[in-house]
């Protein structure tokens, strides 16, 4: 079993006005170097592919050169749409010779080490699984700027990353997705539009995704009270 973690960081930060995103500074850290570093650190990974933008791929080249890692790092360019960098990072993966790919957003810094380990895990179960947390703000329905409906959030759990899927079973995936059209949101949406089984571990609230400017300080926040030994739940 070889386990490769694809860290996708190709997306142009279009709800920041900010395509560097990655490179951000949190904590003294470029995001993606905390990405990466979290990624390595899983006892179960064995690589990790950077996919990265036309924009980025210099300086992504720069920082990984200065990482002292003992395990190989590939790093590749990606496309257009997310599904379009996943699939560019799994073909690269398969070269490291991945038999189980752990797809992870480079703009989720904050991610455990071991929340890898527990995907790889359920995704040797079941085939594939999703990092995702409980909703816990009430939700609603929204039409013409005023409120529809309730929705129940008795069974609403939002999709993190890791997402880590049994390599074969994903590209079987994407080469239907071609074929159908289909135009999703994550890798677990493919599996769903085929009626696979995706199962789910548990996340974390604090493994974010640095979406708008606003979340850096909290970022900052959560980093220093980690490194201060801090536990914050
Ligand atoms: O756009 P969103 O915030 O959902 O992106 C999640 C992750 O996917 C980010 O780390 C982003 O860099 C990556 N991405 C990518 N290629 C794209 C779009 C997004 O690698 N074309």
């Amino acid at each position: 079993m070889t386990n490769v973690a694809v860290i996708v960081a190709a997306g142009r930060g279009e709800r920041m006005g900010l395509p560097e995103k990655v490179l951000l500074p949190v904590a003294g850290t470029p995001v993606i170097v905390h990405s990466l570093r979290a990624a390595l650190a899983s006892p179960a990974i064995s690589a990790a592919v950077i996919v990265a933008g036309a924009h980025t791929r210099e300086p992504i080249d720069l920082l990984v050169q200065q990482e002292m890692q003992d395990k190989p790092i590939r790093i590749v360019l990606g496309g257009a749409r997310r599904q379009d960098s996943v699939l560019a990072g799994i073909r690269a993966a398969c070269d490291l010779g991945a038999t189980i790919v752990a797809v992870h957003d480079g703009a989720r810094p904050l991610v455990r080490p071991a929340l890898f380990d527990a995907t790889i895990e359920a995704a040797r179960e079941r085939g594939g699984a999703i990092v995702a947390v409980p909703v816990t703000d009430s939700l609603k329905r929204v039409e013409d700027g005023a409120v529809a409906a309730s929705i129940s959030r008795d069974q609403l759990w939002a999709a993190q990353t890791p997402q880590t899927f049994e390599v074969r079973r994903l590209l079987d995936a994407f080469a239907e997705a071609e074929r159908r059209n289909l135009d999703v949101t994550d890798e677990s949406g493919l599996f769903e539009a085929l009626g696979w089984p995706v199962g789910i571990v548990q996340g974390d609230p604090e493994n974010l995704k640095l979406t708008r400017a606003s979340d850096i300080p909290i970022l900052e926040a959560l980093i220093q009270a980690r490194n201060a030994g801090s536990v914050i739940h």
